[in-house]
């Protein structure tokens, strides 16, 4: 088949800069509070520009009501209900030198263009987007990867619930400034694709700006086969782009055989699918989804797809999941083929029934699909749509990754209606000056910057590598100003807190762990001490100066370690010596203390 050998990629990759939002002076940083909640229903309009996109009727198609949550940095910028005020200069520094790293072409006009976003992610109804650069690239072990663009614009609202026609987000995130790079398709193949990804974003974390938290960089990947460009968002770690890259690859040869098979039938094309209300079949059936669908008044809905049987789900076939991610879209769960059935509580007898009536051949598909009245007709429109797209190996779609790597359906890839022209953000002029003036600032090459910190900070060159390309050179420069033992800092944000952070399933936010090292600076906290404050603080869900104030971190400071001594000298000088004064301390004392620091002081008393 050689899919594979056809294979292109690109990506976008996204990074959130910290400084504050960007059209407004709201910070990027909220503890969660919720000051109040409003409801939008958004109305995809035909844009100025004309004709109406396809993404945005999809999206209006599916109708949903968006439900706001304020944060407390929010203002009336989020909520749609005042201008945009001036472009954050911070957010435009670090695109701009990310621009020059990534040696593109910085334009002299820099333009808001208004993109259509309707699935309730924007308050506005569309997202804020300026490109700031062109035509660059960035080197790998493989060649140059050709830049396309580097570009600054708003981030979405951040999505808490989905679910019954209803989108709940937080507006916290909104707004927060993102700078875009993306590459031209020229990938060669999946650890390429990782190997561009931390070549780029290590020239953006070193610009010095960007947001240091989990989602704060996620990548999109674009990947092409030979049968169209699908877009695959959301892909939140490095490390999962092969996983997406290599599930896209085995779902399009499946989706190749099935419309191989399925032409060798002729099938799907033979005739105009119908559809059947085959409600009263089911008003004594077993399937729990159907009779709750039947109470709740809707209705149930079948329909035979000419020379699709077996095709549904068979092997590795899946077009029977295509179609159950694209009416999820809708927020409709009851979905079944005929090649899952019987099952799920619909007996052999029902399906014999409905076969029947069916006019279903063994070469034949049976779709049953239980939603309200309302929708059935655009459903199947969307259902009937989709198939023949896909029969037809036009496999052009949006789509979004899973954690667990697997994609699904989002919705059409947006045409080029999507943007126009945004009239309340002035054209930024960028002179042949500042740009002259922000080459000075632009990063060394990465393994110039690894050999630094390996230097600076005493690190093995595999540690500083791994902090270099993970993106964490800022953090371990701010930890260590503040708790002066970059070793332990290295460990602590490489090892340590991963891992914790995986056992108890949260995170630590960047204050709270800014917060954290002052203390252990301020306090001299040994590594274990240390350690233990992070563990306490992940599994009660404290704050640092709460942990610290705990029994067991109580680490001994200098006087209450002379003091233990003088009390162990005077009871028995004669047993204590420099081989054992450590154990003894230990054993008089449970609290931790600082080997190092005991050790200093005993041989200051022992002087005397
Ligand atoms: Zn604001």
């Amino acid at each position: 088949m050689g899919l594979r050998s056809r294979i292109k990629i690109g990506l976008e990759i996204h990074f959130q800069v910290s400084d504050g939002k960007l059209f407004c002076r709201c910070p990027t940083e909220t503890s969660s509070n919720e000051l109040f909640r409003f409801e939008r229903r958004m109305i995809a309009t035909t844009s100025e520009m004309g004709s109406m996109d396809r993404a945005a009727k999809y999206e209006m198609e599916r109708n949903l009501l968006s439900e706001y949550v304020a944060s407390e940095n929010s203002c009336l910028v989020e909520y749609d209900e005042e201008p945009p005020h001036e472009v954050d200069r911070k957010a435009l520094k670090a695109a701009l030198i990310a621009s020059l790293a990534l040696n593109c072409k910085v334009l002299n006009n820099i333009f808001f263009m208004r993109k259509v976003v309707v699935d309730g992610s924007n308050t506005s109804g569309f997202q804020r987007t300026a490109i700031i650069a062109i035509n660059g690239w960035v080197a790998t072990s493989r060649g140059k990867v050709r830049i396309s663009s580097v570009s600054l614009e708003e981030d979405s609202a951040r999505l808490l619930e989905n679910g019954d026609g209803r989108s709940i987000y937080s507006l916290d995130r909104l707004g927060i400034p993102l700078i875009e790079i993306a590459t031209e398709p020229g990938i060669i193949d999946e650890l390429h694709a990782v190997e561009t990804a931390k070549a780029i974003g290590y020239f953006v974390q070193a610009s010095g700006f960007s947001r240091m938290t989990v989602d704060a960089i996620r990548q999109d990947v674009n990947v092409s086969f030979g049968y169209g460009r699908v877009e695959i968002k959301g892909v939140q770690k490095l490390s999962l782009i092969p996983e997406v890259i290599s599930y896209e690859l085995s779902r399009q040869e499946s989706l190749h055989d099935i419309s191989e098979k399925s032409s060798q039938y002729l099938g799907f094309y033979r005739e105009e699918p119908q559809v059947h209300d085959v409600t009263d079949m089911f008003r004594e059936t077993g399937s729990k989804i159907l009779l709750s669908n039947i109470r709740a008044g809707n209705r149930i809905y079948a329909t035979t797809l000419r020379g699709m049987g077996g095709l549904m789900k068979s092997g590795k076939y899946r077009m029977g999941k295509e179609l159950a991610d694209l009416v999820r879209r809708y927020g409709i769960k009851g979905l079944f083929h005929s090649d899952e059935l019987p099952g799920y509580g619909i007996t052999q007898e029902e399906v014999d029934r409905l076969w029947s009536k069916m006019k279903k051949t063994d070469e034949d598909a049976v779709l049953l699909i239980a939603c309200p009245t309302s929708l059935s007709e655009v459903l199947f429109i969307e259902i009937f749509s989709r198939m023949a797209k896909l029969l037809q190996m036009d496999l052009t779609e949006t789509r979004f990754a899973a954690d667990d790597g697997s994609t699904f359906f989002l919705r059409p890839m947006p045409g080029r209606e999507r943007m126009y022209p945004e009239t309340d953000v002035p054209i930024l002029r960028i002179s042949d000056e500042t740009i002259h003036v922000m080459r000075n600032d632009v990063p060394l090459p990465m393994e110039e910057t690894i050999s630094m910190i390996s230097r600076d900070y005493g690190l093995s060159s595999q540690d500083a590598s791994v902090i270099v390309s993970t993106f964490r050179k800022a953090q371990l420069e701010e930890l260590s100003s503040l708790y002066k033992h970059p070793k332990i800092v290295a460990r602590f944000i490489m090892q340590t807190l991963p891992e914790l952070e995986k056992k108890y399933g949260r995170k630590i936010e960047q204050h709270k762990l800014t917060r954290l090292f002052t203390i252990a600076g301020e306090k001299n906290w040994i590594r274990e001490v240390l350690e233990k404050a992070a563990d306490l603080m992940l599994s009660g869900g404290l704050d640092p100066d709460a942990v610290a104030g705990e029994e067991e971190l109580s680490q001994l400071g200098e006087d209450e370690l002379r003091n233990i001594m003088v009390k162990l000298l005077a009871s028995s000088e004669s047993e204590t010596n420099e081989r054992n004064i450590i154990a003894r301390v230990k054993k008089e004392t449970g609290r931790p203390f600082d080997a190092a620091q005991a050790m200093k002081v005993y041989k200051s008393l022992s002087k005397v």
